[in-house]
């Protein structure tokens, strides 16, 4: 048995037809890691500049000014509900749903992407389509599934129209719900996919390939919390040939996960 389980670890055949749908067959698992990955290991954790602190709004009214402690003491009912109310940007007024989050509330991994799209929008859940499909096969390959151990949040909550790049100032305003969820969710390591999702969460205006390969830290309170950036499952549909390099950021984000313990 190869990549990023131990040698003699079960394989079901759920995980086995998720390592298929992603190439990952049994000489790609063999592979010497790349040199940027080999290179990465849990114990790194670099550090990046404070996430972004302040809230968007209050409790989702656009005329409350923003209250952290509001925001912060917020459960995943009250959480729920402010977003779903939420009038902090414009994109309110363009959304069909919030786009809240989906999955284990007690997870120990979570996946932060980018925003909804059209079909996110459409059904409010994150990751449905195409790509949500590739990110249900990657977590398959990990032996999670979604609703078991793994939740699933964007950066923006509200659609951007055509699906363009949420802007800085959609992003800023966004930012306290997804803290708090991490907050809530407390999870061991956070993985973030895509560009957008990665240079919003690290606050840095890297690469994604720059950024992947490597265990960065969200500081959360007293903790750090590990994170790991990979490419977003819609660009590996259109890129194929780097889903091996995604496979090699899971594996690091399970080590990292598992250094928790
Ligand atoms: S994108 Fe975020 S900040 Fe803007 S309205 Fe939606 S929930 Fe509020």
């Amino acid at each position: 048995m190869g990549g990023c389980f131990p040698a003699g670890s079960p394989m079901d055949e759920s995980r086995r037809r998720a390592w298929h749908a992603l190439g990952l067959g049994p000489l790609w698992r063999q592979r010497a890691p790349d040199a940027q990955s080999a290179a990465a290991s849990p114990s790194v954790l670099e550090a990046v500049r404070p996430p972004l602190s302040a809230p968007a709004t209050g409790a989702g009214n656009s005329a409350t000014p923003p209250v952290l402690g509001a925001v912060e003491a917020m459960d995943w009912p009250a959480l729920r509900a402010a977003v779903s109310a939420c009038r902090a940007c414009a994109l309110s007024g363009t959304r069909t749903n919030t786009v809240f989050g989906v999955g284990d509330e007690r997870a120990t991994w979570m996946v932060v992407g980018e925003a909804p799209g059209a079909e996110e929008d459409r059904r409010g859940e994150p990751f449905v389509g195409n790509a949500g499909r590739l990110l249900d096969q990657m977590l398959a390959a990990l032996d999670l599934a979604r609703g078991r151990d793994v939740y699933i949040a964007n950066v923006l909550k509200c659609r951007p129209p055509q699906n363009r790049d949420p802007s800085p100032d959609e992003m800023e305003r966004c930012a306290p719900w997804l803290r708090r969820q991490i907050e809530l969710v407390a999870p061991r390591v956070v993985v973030v996919v895509g560009r957008i999702a990665a240079q919003a969460l690290l606050r840095t205006e890297a690469s994604i390939a720059s950024l992947r390969g490597r265990v960065h830290a969200y500081p959360l309170g007293e903790r750090r919390v590990p994170v790991v950036a990979t490419y977003h499952p819609a660009y590996l549909l259109r890129n194929p040939a780097d889903k091996r390099l995604a496979w090699a950021d899971l594996c690091l984000a399970r080590s990292a996960h598992d250094a928790q313990r």
